[in-house]
């Protein structure tokens, strides 16, 4: 059960995080509101994300379909636009096709066919980003920056996707500038692919621990869940 101390816990994390994105907005000449605040319920409780709700937060991102589906049960009756921000698993796509609004990690062509094939009629095209890996590191998900262009292309046919922009996870950085820099690479593909691809409009990058430095280069999505869950 929540108690009121947690209700008065995740509303103030949220207004100090809407306060703050609004300062950044004025601290580098950004329009106001055009910074939207995701708000991840990874590991969140249904009781936690209903809090956030009841203070206003309507957008919510998830990482795992196991962990996703009773939390999006619970509050169906919320209008509630639920993002998939984890990793993809082909076997997992149909589901994510049917219940989410966004797909923010697609990287490859693969499992892109298989989210528009899997997409239901009855709904608007699944809105998806393109994520990119700026690290280079093999392991990791996310498409270099080089293949990037040959993977939008293909992305932008696919007639149940509407294909919005990129995203990124880069490795923690240690300061503002340092993370600058690795959201200002990202930055520039976003604004070459604009040119070629009218229907991006989405820049979904920055989390708790690097949000100033993704707003400073242009961010219009931020990812925000220990700043608004942490107790
Ligand atoms: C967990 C997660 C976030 C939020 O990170 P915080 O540090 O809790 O703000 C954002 N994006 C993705 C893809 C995540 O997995």
């Amino acid at each position: 059960m929540a108690n009121e101390d947690d209700v008065i816990s995740i509303a103030d994390h949220l207004n100090a995080v809407r306060l703050q994105v609004a300062a950044y907005e004025k601290k580098y000449r950004r329009p106001s509101h055009s910074v939207t605040l995701l708000a991840v319920s990874k590991q969140q409780s249904v009781e936690h994300i209903l809090q956030a709700v009841q203070a206003g937060q309507l957008m919510f991102g998830e990482n795992y379909w196991q962990e996703a589906r009773p939390k999006l049960a619970a509050l169906q009756a919320y209008p509630i636009e639920w993002h998939f921000i984890g990793p993809l698993q082909a076997n997992k796509t149909q589901k994510i096709a049917e219940h989410f609004a966004w797909v923010h990690s697609v990287d490859s062509e693969k499992l892109a066919r298989r989210l528009s094939e899997q997409r239901p009629a009855h709904l608007p095209p699944l809105n998806v980003c393109l994520q990119v890996n700026l690290d280079g590191e093999a392991s990791k998900s996310g498409v270099s920056i080089e293949e990037a262009p040959i993977l939008a292309a293909k992305m932008a046919c696919l007639p149940r996707l509407m294909f919005r922009g990129l995203m990124c996870i880069p490795r923690p950085g240690q300061h503002v500038t340092q993370q600058r820099q690795v959201f200002h690479r990202l930055s520039i593909l976003y604004l070459a692919l604009k040119t070629q691809f009218p229907s991006l409009d989405t820049l979904s990058m920055g989390m708790s621990q690097d949000y100033e430095a993704a707003i400073a280069e242009g961010a219009t999505c931020i990812r925000i869940g220990k700043a608004i869950f942490a107790a």
